[in-house]
């Protein structure tokens, strides 16, 4: 199983959202009412960006205006109102403001909408309460008033540290922002630093990713995060000349030199493409690829809670649309089948798998009690295909990714819903 030369789509759902329906929201309200989980994740998305990277496919607005900045705050606050009334008695144990660039918001914005979420929600008092950060978005003041509103945890969009990489990708930051932002941060009391790094990014080299790997040791953070990156038919970057990228060989080295780099200085590969020192997991991730509930507030989001996996609304006119009629925005999903669930938690527990993570994978047993159904008789096939190939393999009924297997998760995942599957699942 080789990946396409430039192309691969990242799974983190089944179905896929391209097979999901329009919703009835009256069917989703009834079930969210009468199935209300003790715990649950909060994640808030904040669409805006300064420039938008070559590479990026996501639905986002760029240098968006005042007014409109301050008229989508209103609406989470108004989506935060209306969840926090059904889940008045579920224990918030993460919350994560992801983007999108949530730090081209003010501090006190960004703080508002945490303190919000705070008197409106039952968020733990050890929660985990993380936000994505664009080091020219920062400065020492911002990190420590955003310090003081709550939040302990910061994922820092690095991508490389080599200047002319980043520029290229229209990224707006210098490596010097990098360091200041990281060594604020610090100063401000963040005691849990993600740094986000891409591979594959154009005009990449062996030696420049060597180096910004030195680069990110060298500040000593709590968790890294390695991300291939994804060359999709929507982004810009698909139309650059394909000499600039670096090839299939070159992004496999880079990964696995990744990972031996980062386990030798004594961090756990929690997942593929993250990781962290002991104790400091990221927890919103954890729950998600546990197949564990969580809510998404804001437009695009995702949320999976009362057995529905859905989407709000985008781009903001049909999210603001939707939150002014309704107080609700969700506009496609549906409510998954045990047999549907059964695979998206497949699909999500191989992603539970590092070189070095003690707990890895799915069990076998474990799905056949919860979701009724034949482990064997179902994905049997699809598995001693994988086992044979050297891409997975099983230890006392659970099955995991090798390490050949790390660098193609994707492509397994798309194993465990393809035809043959399906037809004989369903
Ligand atoms: S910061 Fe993220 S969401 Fe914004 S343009 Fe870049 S890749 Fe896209």
């Amino acid at each position: 199983m080789e990946k396409p030369e430039f192309k691969s789509s990242f799974v983190y759902r089944y179905p896929p959202s391209k097979l999901m329906p329009s919703l009835k929201p009256e069917e989703l309200y009834r079930d969210l009412k009468n199935s209300v989980p003790e715990k649950l994740a909060l994640y808030i998305h904040i669409p805006f960006c300064k420039s938008n990277c070559i590479y990026c496919h996501y639905f986002k607005i760029v240098n968006p205006r005042k007014p409109e900045i301050q008229e989508y705050l209103a609406a989470l606050k108004k989506e935060i109102d209306f969840y926090s009334e059904i889940f008045a008695k579920t224990e918030i144990e993460s919350v994560f403001f992801g983007g999108g660039t949530p730090t081209i918001l003010d501090a006190n914005d960004l703080g508002g909408l945490l303190g919000h979420c705070i008197q409106k929600f039952r968020i733990k008092n050890s929660a985990e309460i993380s936000f994505e950060a664009s080091p020219e978005t920062l400065s020492e003041e911002k990190l420590r008033k955003l310090a003081e509103a709550g939040f302990n945890r910061i994922s820092l969009g690095v991508q490389s540290f080599d200047d002319e990489i980043n520029a290229f990708s229209s990224r707006k930051h210098s490596k010097k922002q990098v360091l200041d932002s990281f060594n604020w941060a610090r100063s401000a009391g963040f005691e849990n630093i993600n740094l986000d790094l891409l591979y594959g990014l154009p005009k990449q080299t062996m030696e420049t990713w060597r180096n910004s790997l030195d680069s990110v040791m060298g500040l000593d953070p709590e968790s890294v995060t390695v991300a291939e990156l994804q060359v999709m038919d929507s982004a810009s970057v698909s139309k650059i000349d394909k000499n600039f990228l670096p090839g299939r060989k070159d992004r496999i080295e880079m990964y696995y030199y990744a990972i031996e780099k980062l386990v030798e200085t004594g961090l756990k590969q929690t997942f593929p493409y993250q990781f962290v020192k002991g104790g400091k997991e990221f927890r919103f991730l954890e729950n998600y690829w546990e197949n564990g509930e969580f809510i998404g507030i804001g437009a695009s989001s995702l949320s999976f809670v009362a057995g529905w996996d859905y989407n709000n609304a985008f781009p903001l006119e049909n999210y603001l649309k939707l939150m002014k009629e309704h107080g609700l925005s969700a506009s496609t999903g549906k409510k998954l089948s045990k047999k549907e669930t059964a695979i998206r938690e497949i699909v999500l527990g191989l992603k539970l798998a590092g070189v070095n993570r003690t707990q890895n994978g799915v069990n076998m047993g474990s799905i056949e009690n919860k979701y009724d159904i034949n482990f064997t008789e179902n994905f049997g096939r699809v598995l001693e295909g994988l086992k044979k190939r050297g891409l997975m393999e099983e230890e006392n009924g659970i099955i995991f990714l090798s390490r050949k297997g790390l660098s193609q998760y994707d492509e397994i995942a798309k194993e465990f819903f393809s035809k043959e599957v399906k037809e004989n699942l369903f």
